[in-house]
């Protein structure tokens, strides 16, 4: 039976990172996250890889979890803008072609995304998941400069509660219509209420930051909006499989994506919804 709700995480880490500094580099364990997400009906979950020094390898690795819950879990490759500069459209068709992954994660952290990594995005139709930790007037220029690629900007634009910068990043949300958001770790629940007012509910999307976040305690964030059902499906999965439809659908895109993977080209390109229950749009 088709289930008439589908909800999607788009926001999730798994495996390890090399680093020692906190969860956020050393460990995402995904065991506890999977408990509790099928606990709140949580039917599928983007997943990336935790910081590390080598984001090839770790792809590798979020690539294996990916395939042990191939009905369950989509993948994201996390790209550093520096450290991978030159191999972008390498790591990224190996992502799309042999791991099925669905598109790219960047973070502020690492470094400023770069052309080279929205120019492999536009190229091969994949949206990017960028944190940019409260540096918003980057937003502006994604939205102005590369319009065909979808930007998710987690958390509002700022994990840290940067009121301001959350405030202004209300304002590219709503003006531009490729940059999308991610309700995880939004504390400042007033600024959520006016992101869907302001910018619609098409432009956000149900993320946890799982596993170091609860998905239960961030999914309730979004019923906590008492939305009408269509907008709320809209936020809870709908939007994520627009985005990813939208990009497949492209017309020349298979070709393109062919293109890029050059080499790997003859490899099976994976639809991430054959045979599996999406609902209709
Ligand atoms: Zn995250």
């Amino acid at each position: 039976m088709v289930k008439q709700r589908l909800i999607i995480d788009c926001h999730c880490h798994g495996g390890k990172g090399d680093g020692l500094t906190g969860p956020w580099d050393t460990n995402a364990a995904l065991d506890k996250y999977l408990q509790r997400a099928a606990r709140v009906g949580i039917d599928r979950t983007v997943v990336f890889s935790a910081f590390h020094s080598d984001y090839q390898y770790a792809n590798r690795v979020v690539a294996r979890i990916v395939k042990s819950r191939p009905n369950r879990l989509f993948g994201f490759a996390f790209i550093h803008p520096h450290r991978d500069r030159g191999r972008v459209q390498r790591l990224a068709s190996e992502a799309v072609l042999q791991h099925g992954f669905l598109g790219l994660k960047v973070h502020r952290h690492d470094a400023r995304i770069t052309r080279e990594i929205c120019e492999v995005a536009r190229n091969m139709a994949l949206p990017i998941l960028y944190d940019v930790t409260g540096e918003i007037s980057a937003v502006r220029l994604l939205g102005q400069e590369y319009p065909e690629v979808p930007f998710i900007i987690p958390h509002l634009g700022s994990f840290a509660d940067d009121w301001r910068a959350q405030q202004a990043f209300i304002d590219h949300l709503s003006r531009f219509p490729n940059i999308f958001t991610d309700t995880s770790g939004v504390r400042r629940f007033d600024l959520l209420e006016e992101a869907v007012e302001r910018a619609g509910a098409h432009k956000i999307l149900f993320g946890s930051d799982g596993p170091w976040l609860h998905p239960g305690v961030e999914l309730s964030k979004v019923y906590a909006l008492r939305l009408a059902r269509e907008e709320e499906q809209l936020i809870l999965g709908k939007n994520f499989i627009r985005i990813i439809r939208s990009l497949r659908h492209r017309p020349k895109m298979r070709k393109r994506i062919m293109k890029a993977g050059r080499q790997q080209a003859t490899q099976r390109f994976r639809d991430p919804w054959q045979g599996q229950h999406a609902p209709r749009l």
